[in-house]
């Protein structure tokens, strides 16, 4: 079997390459399992090409014997608060993409003058972005974080309290030990839990072992004391209603809740305002609906049945399951697909594939991407790197498209 891999930029692996934090380079490390599978002879990387401008789904369903969305879940789900379209409230696809050279959010300059940051959500996202506020340049040695980021988050950047917003409590957070325990290693920034927040810590035994380990953590975070230059909060049953400021956010007022057994926050009518002049919300992601393709609204993906859409179409990853799990999670998804793939195609494959796809693309004039131009693009960032980074991202497409013809 033969497999083109279609993508808008020029450059490939996706939320490897904008989405997992630049200072989780291990994680990122997973690149070189899909350069391999990049470099075999039966799998073509086919870049910068727009699916829907440039060639429609149809048409790709006309020319292949199966076509795979694989195609995540980067827009944010929606702050729906009055206030929310204030200057300053940033949604986490924006926020991340920017500090991870996402093409999109080069040109975000978000507002980092402080001296109060909110980070709406208790995911892992939430954390990344506390995180990335908090650090100082020491801290990001190794990372590929880009320069745009770096320097205002280093140099000039204000924020002196980051707080997290959790509309439930401690027994209901999404975040996993590891990333959460990170942050008691900061240099620059001590994270501080609210001890009156804590149930009875008897009460941790009715966790799965995972949780019960995140919710250590927040203990041990519940004896901290103010000692270093930032603050990273835990503001727990604290669900946002609104954003107010003049022209720019500069507070958000939050509802205390209660929780009750079941796990559902319910609001208490008492209400509060944080000052911030940044708001990052981290509430979850959406799959954009691609035209002619079955959706599902409520849960922001496609319509499948384990990722079949229809005989011939299927979904991998978030555009399949709705943005939850990690790369490990999501793996096994891709098998699954692969074999119904197999079953519905059986021997009867024989729709004229790469040769139809290039036909028509040259004919509508693309300028197609290849494996090969990425690694010339791959070094010139590794050339252009700082002296503790692994690479340099291109942030726009055009100097992507320049560097594969220098190199
Ligand atoms: P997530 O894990 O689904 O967390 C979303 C958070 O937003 C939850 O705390 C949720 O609270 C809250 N939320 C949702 N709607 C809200 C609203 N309207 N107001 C206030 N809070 C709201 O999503 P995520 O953080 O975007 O992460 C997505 C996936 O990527 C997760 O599986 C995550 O583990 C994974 N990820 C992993 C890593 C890593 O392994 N290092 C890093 C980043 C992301 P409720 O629980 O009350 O709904």
């Amino acid at each position: 079997m033969r497999v083109d891999i279609l993508d808008r930029l020029p450059v490939p692996y996706g939320l490897i390459r904008t989405g997992v934090a630049p200072d989780h380079q291990s994680i990122k490390g997973v690149y070189k399992r899909y350069e391999a599978v990049n470099l075999s002879d039966n799998v073509r990387f086919v870049g910068n090409v727009t699916v829907g401008e440039e060639v429609s789904i149809a048409e790709l369903q006309d020319m292949y014997d199966a076509v795979v969305l694989a195609t995540g879940a980067p827009n944010d789900a929606p702050l729906d608060i009055e206030g929310a379209d204030l200057p300053g409230v940033i949604g986490s696809a924006a926020f991340v993409g920017w500090y991870n050279g996402h093409p999109d959010y080069a040109r975000l300059n978000p507002p980092l003058f402080g001296p109060g940051a909110v980070v709406i959500g208790n995911g892992n996202v939430a954390l990344d972005v506390a995180r990335i506020l908090s650090k100082g340049r020491d801290e990001f040695a190794g990372s590929d974080i880009v320069h745009h980021a770096l320097d205002p988050l280093v140099s000039e950047s204000g924020i002196k309290r980051v707080t997290l917003l959790g509309r439930r409590g401690p027994h209901q957070i999404a975040m996993t030990p590891k990333e959460l325990g990170e942050l008691a290693h900061l240099q620059r920034a001590t994270p501080l839990v609210d001890a009156a927040d804590l149930p009875d810590e008897a009460e941790d035994m009715m966790l799965e072992p995972g949780q019960r380990k995140s919710v250590a953590h927040l203990r041990a975070y519940a004896q901290g004391t103010e000692t270093k230059d930032v603050v990273i909060e835990f503001d727990f049953f604290a669900r946002p209603v609104a954003i107010e400021g003049k022209g720019h956010v500069e507070r958000i007022i939050v509802e205390r809740t209660q929780v009750d057994a079941d796990g559902k926050a319910t609001g208490t009518g008492e209400t509060y305002a944080v000052p911030c002049s940044l708001i990052v919300s981290c509430i979850g992601y959406r799959t954009p609906p691609i035209e002619g393709v079955p959706y599902e609204t409520g849960r922001g993906r496609f319509a499948n049945s384990d990722g079949r859409i229809l005989e011939g179409l299927y979904c991998v990853g978030w555009a399949r399951r709705g943005p939850s799990g990690t790369i490990g999670t999501n793996r096994p998804d891709g098998f699954a697909v692969v074999d119904l793939i197999a079953e519905d195609i059986g021997s009867g494959a024989g729709k004229p594939g790469r040769p139809a796809l290039d036909a028509l693309l040259e004919a509508r004039g693309s300028d197609i991407v290849t494996f090969r131009d990425w690694k010339k693009i791959e070094e010139a960032e590794q050339a252009r790197a700082r002296h503790d980074a692994p690479r340099e991202k291109f942030v726009h497409v055009d100097d992507m498209i320049k560097a594969r013809g220098e190199a």
